[in-house]
């Protein structure tokens, strides 16, 4: 996990807005010829030459999508660019530019805000991806991050979630689940401190799925494994949202159906071992937890040979010309796919 400094603290209000943006700014990296110019203008200028351009946003909102209360601030920095670079890689494109809006209140220092840039500057140097500018304002209330993200694809090489036909494999990378009981793991831990604050968590035997949770990773090595291995998937899709609402999601914009085998979803051994605590199943985690970042993706059978040695990839089912998505599971019953996946809007 990240270390966080040890914060002294300084007033917002005693820095000004230069001093602001100079202390969180001061040692970015440029690592893509696309950008013209970062941040330090009034706009950023890029240029993707004969490339095509992927844009996308996605808020993190205190209270909705996190709670301070057992996210480290510098995770939370991390996280919210990793969210943001695997809708790029699930275009089967490469995140190349970062823009981060962020709105604190005035209880959070200076120190505080270094804390979440530094994960969102660690993130972007790992991915090699270039924070070009942004805007922090105040806020009444909670914190509010909205990282977008510039990527770029080679035209004609662009995965959209609509391209999955009958007959196409359903394929996942990674495991699934474990950021779902990392989440409950913390949420657990948080309420037992609240009621004695004396209690030390000891997370080990959950290092796995609490690094699921706080310190995502998105799947930045796929897009140029399926370009070695020449496939061009038909439909691709990250999982945010729980595998149940991705495959939804793909097989209604694609007009078609999917049947996925229980049994052949990767969950995590301890993944399993969390939710047996918690007497829930690994398949509600793996089906309906989310936040996983993994890609799912649809390939024609005749590509299954290039992919079926690989321990990146999963085969977990197929698409069929008749609509509805069904679960087979272990004893062979069919069951109704249902999008239980988590969903802000519905809180
Ligand atoms: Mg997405």
């Amino acid at each position: 996990m990240l270390q966080d400094k040890n914060p002294s603290k300084t007033d917002l209000s005693q820095l000004g807005e230069f001093g602001l943006i100079e202390s969180l700014t001061k040692d970015i990296i440029i690592n893509n010829a696309s950008t013209l110019k970062g941040i330090g203008d009034d706009a950023a200028v890029l240029n993707f030459a004969n490339q095509n351009t992927l844009i996308s946003t996605d808020l993190l909102i205190e209270g909705i999508h996190f709670d301070l209360a057992y996210f480290p601030l510098k995770h939370l920095g991390y996280k919210s660019a990793i969210v943001n670079f695997s809708d790029i890689y699930a275009m089967n494109g490469k995140p190349t530019q970062l823009i981060v809006g962020l709105a604190v209140s005035n209880r959070f220092p200076l120190e505080a805000l270094q804390e979440i840039y530094d994960g969102i500057k660690l993130a972007c140097n790992i991915y090699k991806v270039d924070l070009i500018g942004g805007d922090t304002t105040s806020s009444r209330s909670g914190l509010i991050l909205a990282p977008t993200v510039v990527g770029k694809v080679t035209p004609g090489k662009e995965v959209y979630r609509s391209g999955a036909q009958p007959g196409d494999l359903i394929v996942v990378t990674g495991d699934l689940g474990a950021a779902y009981m990392g989440l409950l793991v913390l949420q657990r831990e948080n309420e037992t401190f609240k009621a004695n604050p004396q209690h030390q968590p000891d997370l080990t035997p959950y290092a796995y799925v609490v690094e699921r949770q706080l310190k995502p990773e998105a799947r930045k090595d796929i897009p140029p494994l399926l370009k070695k291995l020449n496939i061009q998937p038909g439909a691709m899709i990250d999982i945010s949202d729980g595998l149940s609402s991705e495959i939804m999601h793909i097989t209604r914009q694609s007009g078609v159906g999917a049947i996925i085998y229980a049994n052949k979803i990767p969950i995590d051994p301890q993944t399993v071992l969390t939710a047996e605590e918690f007497n829930i199943s690994e398949l509600t985690a793996a089906l309906n937890g989310g936040e996983d970042y993994e890609l799912l993706f649809t390939i024609k059978q005749k590509d299954y040979d290039k992919i079926k040695h690989r321990k990146e990839f999963a085969v977990i089912g197929h698409i069929t010309e008749e609509k509805g998505n069904y679960l087979i599971t272990p004893a062979n019953e069919k069951l109704q796919l249902k999008a239980q996946g988590w969903n802000a809007l519905k809180t």
